[in-house]
């Protein structure tokens, strides 16, 4: 495993991380959970990711059965946990990023992971209804009571981002240090076009999710959804709607062949796509099964095979290189 520094900051991460978004606590029972987990864990992986809306907190809670049982040394990894969507309560009290939720959020997601700290804790998304003001003053306060070790954003605009390091500047206060965006062959403006001044600017390190686009890049999908998988799930119709498209199943198979050619699992090749952008710090994985994880770990390896040759037929089938501003 290959370690990158999260931005500017001190803080190294595994290049790959786990997820834990429709699996834990929902799509997989807690055995296969904890397979999962160690299986990263014995790879390398330091970085697990959560948050207080996924499976409503249980997600947390299995993840934090599970770090409690292994008994990990507490300096050899670290969790992370979000806040705005709520863990299941819709009452302006209980979602957001005001102070009160940030603050209780905070509480409730340690007490669900069984730890003492968050190692990195993310605004899941903006806010419009809390002056910026007030969730900057909160993550440096949660930062100074030991609480939380890191601070970042989900999803925000670089306009935001930016916002929040000027508040930041202004009252010597810390800042967000990391963005969890949305990063895959399919999804590529935020990472690589509006972010790119932050990383020079402010540092910014990112921690990005669903890098095979919920499993349509691992090559399995037909344009109903593999049956064994989250796109055929109940009540995720929205997902398989936003994800799975014909165009995109014709690009799959031009990617397919490319990956055969390198003798690459296609899973592998989209992954290793992702780390070879230097602004990625990790490529948080999603799994559903051990094996997937396992095939998924040659992509640290496999990005030294993606030559430029190779990025430029990538390139070419993706079709969708995204828009530069021109000065
Ligand atoms: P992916 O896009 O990588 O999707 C993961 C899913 O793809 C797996 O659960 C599995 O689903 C399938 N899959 C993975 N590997 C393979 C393989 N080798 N062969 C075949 N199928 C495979 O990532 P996620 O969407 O899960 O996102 C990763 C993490 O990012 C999440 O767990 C979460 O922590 C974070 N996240 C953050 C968000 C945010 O707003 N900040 C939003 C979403 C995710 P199946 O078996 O069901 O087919």
């Amino acid at each position: 495993m290959r370690y990158r520094r999260l931005g500017t900051s001190g803080l190294q991460v595994s290049e790959l991380s786990l997820g834990s978004w429709l699996t834990f606590g929902k799509q997989i029972g807690d055995p296969i959970a904890e397979k999962l987990m160690k299986t990263a864990y014995d790879g390398g992986i330091n970085f697990f990711d959560n948050a207080e809306i996924y499976s409503r907190g249980e997600s947390e809670r299995v993840m934090g059965k599970i770090l409690k049982k292994m008994k990990w040394p507490r300096d050899t990894w670290t969790v992370s946990s979000k806040v705005f969507f709520g863990a299941g309560g819709k009452l302006p009290t209980q979602v957001g990023l005001h102070r009160k939720h940030v603050v209780e959020g905070c509480n409730d997601a340690l007490k669900r992971l069984q730890v003492e700290y968050l190692d990195l804790f993310f605004c899941h998304r903006p806010d419009k209804n809390t002056p910026i003001e007030e969730t900057v003053w909160t993550m440096h306060q949660l930062i100074m009571s030991g609480k939380i070790l890191y601070w970042g954003t989900s999803e925000w605009s670089a306009q935001e981002i930016m916002e929040a390091h000027m508040v930041a500047k202004q009252h010597h206060l810390i800042g967000p240090v990391m963005e969890q965006p949305q990063y895959n062959m399919f999804h590529r403006t935020k990472v690589e076009v509006e972010y790119d001044q932050l990383y020079k600017t402010v540092g910014l390190g990112t921690t990005i999710w669903s890098p095979l686009a919920s499993g349509i890049l691992s090559g399995k999908h037909t344009l109903d959804g593999h049956k064994s998988s989250r796109l055929r799930m109940a009540g995720l119709d929205w997902l398989r709607e936003r994800e799975l498209t014909a165009e995109r199943l014709k690009k799959v198979e031009k990617l397919k062949a490319i990956a055969a050619k390198l003798n690459m699992p296609m899973p592998v090749l989209a992954l290793a796509w992702c780390l070879k952008n230097p602004h990625v710090s990790t490529v948080i994985l999603g799994a559903s099964k051990e094996a997937q994880l396992k095939e998924n770990f040659l992509a640290a390896d496999a990005q030294d095979q993606l030559t430029p040759e190779v990025m430029a037929r990538i390139a070419k089938v993706l079709d969708n290189e995204p828009m530069r501003p021109q000065f």
